[in-house]
C-alpha cells in the first residue's frame, strides 16, 4: 500500500512571482509532470495577448461578466492586478478537492493570502523570485508581449509582489530552470505527503496494528 491511495486531501498549490520571473513555464512542466494536479484556469478582464489561447490560459471575460461572477459569489478570490480584475472560479476547485485531486493556482499575493486564509489546512504558498529586476526586464522586453510602458509598470508592480514573499511559506530564487523545477517538484511531493492530507493512513495503520496483536 502506498500514499497513492485514497481517501485524501487535496493541494492547494499557489505558486506567485512577479510577471517574469519564469513562473508560468515551472507551473505547466509541474502539470505536464502530475497527472494529478489541476490548473486553477482564472477569469480575468484583461485583453487576450498573442499566443494566448482562450478558456486554456484564461477565461476571458467582460468587466459586466467579472462582475456578476463576484456578485454571485463564483470566485474562490480574485483581486485587481495592474489594472484589471482577476479571478479564481470556485466550483472547478471544490470538484477537485472532492475528488482527491490538486489544484496549482498562478496567481498574485493577493489571491495567495486569501486561499490560505479561507483553506488554511489546503494552501501552500510558494514565491519565485527573479535573479534581479534587470534580469525581470530582460525577460519581459524579450518576451515582448506588451508594450514599454506596460513593461515599466510590470516592473513597479514586481517591487509590490516581491515586498509581500515574507508571507509565503517556501521562496527560491528562479535563476536557473532546471533547478528551481526541481525545487517545486520537491515542495510539491513533500506536502503531498503530509499525513494530515492522507486521510487513508488511520484506517490502513489500525488494520495493520490488529495484524500483528
Ligand atoms: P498576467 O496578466 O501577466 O497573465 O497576470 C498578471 C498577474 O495576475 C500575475 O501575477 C498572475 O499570477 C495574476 N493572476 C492571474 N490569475 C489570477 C487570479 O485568478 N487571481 C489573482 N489574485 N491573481 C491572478
Amino acid at each position: 500500500m502506498s500514499n497513492e491511495h485514497t481517501p485524501r486531501r487535496g493541494v492547494l498549490l499557489i505558486v506567485a512571482s512577479p510577471s517574469g520571473a519564469g513562473k508560468t513555464s515551472l507551473c505547466r512542466r509541474l502539470m505536464a509532470d502530475h497527472g494529478r494536479l489541476e490548473l486553477s484556469v482564472s477569469m480575468t478582464t484583461r485583453g487576450i495577448r498573442p499566443g494566448e489561447v482562450a478558456d486554456r490560459d484564461y477565461h476571458f471575460v467582460s468587466d459586466a461578466e467579472f462582475q456578476r461572477l463576484i456578485d454571485e459569489d463564483a470566485f474562490l478570490e480574485w483581486a485587481d492586478v495592474h489594472g484589471n480584475r482577476y479571478g479564481s472560479p470556485r466550483a472547478p476547485i471544490d470538484r477537485a478537492l472532492a475528488e482527491g485531486r490538486d489544484v496549482l493556482f498562478d496567481i498574485d499575493w493577493q489571491g495567495a493570502r486569501d486561499i490560505a486564509v479561507k483553506c488554511p489546512e489546503d494552501a501552500v504558498r510558494v514565491f519565485i523570485l527573479p535573479p534581479s529586476l534587470e534580469e525581470l526586464r530582460r525577460r519581459l522586453v524579450t518576451r515582448s508581449q506588451d508594450a514599454e510602458d506596460v513593461i515599466e509598470r510590470r516592473i513597479q508592480n514586481a517591487k509590490g509582489e516581491i515586498e509581500h514573499c515574507g508571507d509565503f511559506d517556501y521562496v527560491f530564487v528562479n535563476d536557473d530552470f532546471d533547478r528551481s523545477y526541481a525545487e517545486l517538484a520537491h515542495i510539491y511531493h513533500a506536502e503531498r505527503s503530509r499525513r494530515r492530507r492522507n486521510l487513508w493512513v488511520d484506517s490502513y495503520t489500525a488494520a495493520l496494528l490488529k495484524e500483528v496483536v
